[in-house]
């Protein structure tokens, strides 16, 4: 969010800088990142502080004003530091409020061939009702800076990608058509039921309260791996429901579950659970609204590639903050409301592997962090 000041009344001098230590390290990559594309900022005034700001707003720049001042959401940057991406949420953070203040960029909201943001300085009202998530991370960072302080209009390759798998070894460890049975829990509570019916998987979530309904022990997600679903339900226009597969509170390794989720009749969230909000929230339409799709994750050689109804429309890099280890797999459901499974398959590079025996079903309440449409 940017916001000009035409005031005359200074009550700064130009070269006042007030900068807490939460935002230095960040503010110090700013200026040595600008440098790199023959900027020098280090003389130059700037204050940054905690504020109570409205709206869902996470960050302000007030860049006419002399010194630039900007303001950060005391809640905002509480929030990201809860999460196993807090670093890049706040680089990403700074850095846009930092181009409105140093670099004088104004929003642009380009969207780029694969669905993501052409910078990180879109913002204001976003077409289609997007969130203003960027997957500022992994392979995307390094252009995403080079955006910022460039404004280069070249095509990123990873956008453009259209990857092909035609020699994959793999092996199917799980094939459900839930005709005869089911590889997650049946049953019932006074929270929800889980059934078989007309050949689908239902689970009815019966309070507001959201599940995982887990597998666990099929699938080893340190091997590469396809998982393809075919799926629907019966959700509100704001909740997300879909395909999660990875950790969930195993005891021996933390919870790391990454999704898949359609939101809505035309938005496809890409995330992990302990990361701020999805990666990034696509608008596709390629879904059919309220029928069935099809979801599937392929991991190959260390990235996500993310695919509805066998068209292909996203990938990601796993590194070593966000990564991929233990073996649920298995869907979200959102309260009040009902998902259906028409069938399942999930296929693993493992040499001689048919199914492993060592399966167990749960039911988990879901705990990713609360998605909000964050301002900038
Ligand atoms: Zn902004």
């Amino acid at each position: 969010m940017v916001i000009i000041l035409f005031s005359s009344c200074e009550e700064w001098n130009i070269k006042t800088y007030n900068v807490p230590s939460e935002f230095q390290p960040y503010v110090d990559k700013f200026k040595t990142d600008a440098k790199k594309y023959g900027y020098n900022f280090d003389d130059k005034g700037l204050i940054v502080r905690f504020a109570d700001l409205d709206n869902n707003i996470a960050g302000l720049a007030y860049y006419k004003r002399n010194p630039i001042l900007i303001e950060i959401d005391r809640e905002y940057w509480a929030s990201a530091s809860n999460t196993k991406n807090a670093h890049d949420i706040k680089e990403n953070l700074l850095f846009h409020e930092l181009g409105h203040g140093f670099l004088q960029r104004m929003h642009d909201n380009t969207v780029l061939a694969n669905g993501d943001w052409k910078t990180i300085m879109c913002g204001d009202k976003l077409p289609n009702d997007r969130a203003s998530n960027i997957n500022y991370r992994g392979f995307r960072k390094a252009y995403y800076i080079e955006e910022l302080f460039t404004r280069t209009n070249d095509t990123p390759a990873w956008s453009t990608l259209i990857p092909q798998f035609d020699n994959i070894d793999e092996n199917v460890i799980l094939q459900q058509d839930f005709s005869s049975g089911s590889d997650w829990t049946i049953g019932s509570n006074s929270l929800y039921e889980s059934s078989i019916e007309n050949g689908a998987y239902t689970f009815t979530t019966k309070t507001s309260q959201a599940f995982y309904v887990l597998n666990k022990g099929t699938l080893n997600t340190s091997n590469d791996f396809y998982i393809e679903v075919r799926l629907k339900a019966s959700a509100g226009l704001d909740d997300s429901f879909g395909l999660v597969c990875g950790s969930f509170n195993d005891g021996n390794t933390p919870t790391s579950l990454h999704y898949f989720y359609q939101k809505g009749n035309n938005h496809m969230y890409i995330g992990e659970s302990e990361c701020l909000g999805p990666f990034i929230d696509l608008y596709t339409e390629i879904l059919h609204p309220n029928e069935f799709n099809t979801f599937a994750i392929r991991k190959y050689n260390n990235m996500l590639y993310y695919y509805i109804n066998d068209t292909f429309i996203y990938h990601n890099d796993l590194d070593e903050i966000i990564n991929m280890y233990g073996s649920q797999i298995g869907f979200k459901i959102p309260g009040n409301s009902t998902l259906y499974v028409d069938y399942a398959e999930v296929r693993e590079n493992s040499t001689g592997l048919k199914k492993r025996n060592t399966t167990e079903l749960s039911v988990e309440k879901a705990t990713e962090k609360k998605v909000i449409h964050w301002n900038k």
